[in-house]
């Protein structure tokens, strides 16, 4: 990401070229808004009234660009440029206007004037142009007060909002997204319609959706977009799993908390300290089965046992609904969901030895991870509270530290594994393969026997000959 600035080199050259093709072109959008925000950008639009085509491809051999990668049928074409401020894509296209039917958010386009092109474009703070053409260079063309609303923090539709977000309802999403990420507001009457078109959200696929989901989840306080998803009915409709995080039961006087604000308040307190999007992610999950395994327990009250291991189980298929990619990223979050209460529990006990090198062992390198979500997960209003978990959670680390030192084992494999026992014990595949192992494993972590493998050796053929298996006679176990 570099700084947009309207001085770059490129600029000057589309002028002068566009001056000699006789067509006049334009900055126009996201780079424009960056430059006034002074927000950091690698994505210049320039919209060209004429063949944008044409003007990119001379632009290119101008700038010593080989490769113009073009799209005919878009009547768009881009190419990326170096320099030693950083990487800048560049994307040409004609000037628009725009209609819709009611079934696609793809419009059907035909070639338009400067002011029809910033009059389909969403936002007014997104519709504000710098003139790239040598009679009035640099000047700012903003027909619908987009540097006003800049000025007042404001997301505002230059047309009705209503026709805007019914047009193109992933435009309602973006409207949460950018007033998220630039701590603006969305002018009333646009929140309005949002909440009066979110049914129109069903035309759009999840990847878009997610696309903008994900841009929220990496702002700087995620809550507020989550609020505003809510709060319209957007996000009922592609994520019901979060939505049903919210609400509050009592019963016999006893409430539980509302688990949507507590998840939100986890991703807005994991915000300052990492930027992973997976780890944020894990962050919004850790409680995700509270309302399927949630309980009244007369004397006990609310319990939600096992919300660990159900929200693990339960991400797949919320990955898959959401286009979320289902590899070793899905396994993390699972892991630490499945994972979240382990280093509450330690911290709550007098922390044993062996319960730290279980979860190093059962975390592996993911337990720094592991405790920044734990750190997260205290949200008690109670200052005195918060002060004495997160002191507590310091022990557990400084733990972690001690053993890890010691035991290394973080990345450690268990020195015995199912191979060796089939050869020792001429098996077949079969379970009581796993729980030999286990037990072997389970002594090494629980410091019954030493890390090492004749002392593991000889403890699978103790193990072993509790379920009545003999090692095969020849076998010396090296
Ligand atoms: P970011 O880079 O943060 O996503 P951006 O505004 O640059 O922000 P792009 O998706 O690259 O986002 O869009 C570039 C410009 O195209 C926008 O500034 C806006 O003018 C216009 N635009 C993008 N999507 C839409 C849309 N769905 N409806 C109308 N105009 C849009």
């Amino acid at each position: 990401m570099i700084q947009p600035q309207i001085n770059h080199t490129i600029f000057k050259t589309i002028a002068q070229i566009a001056s000699e093709l006789n067509v006049q072109a334009y900055v126009i959008g996201g780079y424009v808004r960056d430059i006034l925000l002074n927000r950091l950008s690698d994505d210049v639009d320039i919209m060209v009234v004429g063949s944008g085509i044409e003007l990119a491809e001379a632009v290119a051999g101008k700038m010593g660009s080989k490769k113009v990668k073009v799209f005919k049928n878009f009547g768009t074409a881009m190419f990326s440029l170096e320099d030693a401020n950083g990487r800048l894509e560049v994307e040409f296209v004609g000037a628009r206007k725009e209609s819709y039917r009611s079934d696609s958010r793809k419009p059907i386009v035909e070639d338009g004037t400067l002011a029809d092109d910033q009059a389909r474009r969403d936002f007014t703070i997104n519709a504000m142009a710098f003139s790239l053409n040598n009679s009035d260079f640099g000047t700012l063309i903003d027909p619908f007060g987009g540097m006003n609303d800049l000025k007042n923090k404001i997301i505002r539709t230059p047309l009705d909002p209503d026709i805007t977000f019914s047009d193109d309802p992933l435009r309602m999403l973006r409207a949460i997204r950018f007033a998220c990420q630039l701590n603006f507001s969305i002018e009333p009457s646009a929140y309005e319609a949002i909440t009066r078109n979110a049914h129109r959200l069903d035309i759009i696929s999840a990847e878009r959706i997610t696309e903008e989901v994900n841009k929220i989840m990496l702002s700087r306080k995620p809550s507020v977009g989550f609020i505003m998803l809510e709060e319209t009915g957007l996000l009922k409709k592609f994520f019901p799993q979060l939505q049903a995080l919210k609400g509050v039961e009592t019963r016999d006087k006893i409430g539980h908390k509302d688990n949507f604000y507590h998840t939100l308040q986890v991703l807005d307190n994991i915000a300052p300290n990492t930027s992973d999007l997976w780890l944020r992610w894990a962050a919004m999950l850790h409680d995700i089965a509270k309302p399927a395994t949630k309980k009244f327990e007369p004397g006990i009250g609310w319990t939600f046992h096992g919300h660990e291991f159900l929200g693990a189980k339960m991400i797949p298929k919320i990955f898959t609904q959401l286009r979320l990619p289902l590899n070793e990223k899905m396994k993390y979050v699972q892991k630490l969901v499945q994972l979240h209460l382990r280093p509450i529990v330690l911290s709550q006990e007098i922390v044993t030895d062996s319960a730290v090198r279980r979860l190093l062992f059962d975390a592996g390198d993911d337990i720094d991870d592991l405790m920044t979500l734990c750190e997260a997960d205290i949200t008690s209003k109670n200052e005195e509270k918060v002060r004495r978990f997160l002191k507590n959670f310091q022990l557990v680390r400084q733990k972690l530290v001690e053993i890890e030192a010691k035991d290394r084992i973080r990345n450690w494999q268990p020195p015995i594994d199912g191979e060796i026992i089939m050869n020792t014990f001429g098996l077949k595949p079969c379970r009581q393969i796993g729980l030999i192992k286990n037990a072997v494993k389970d002594a090494i972590l629980d410091g019954i026997i030493p890390n090492d493998y004749e002392q593991a050796f000889g403890y699978m053929i103790q193990e072993a000959l509790k379920h009545g298996i003999m090692p095969l006679t020849n076998n010396s176990g090296n």
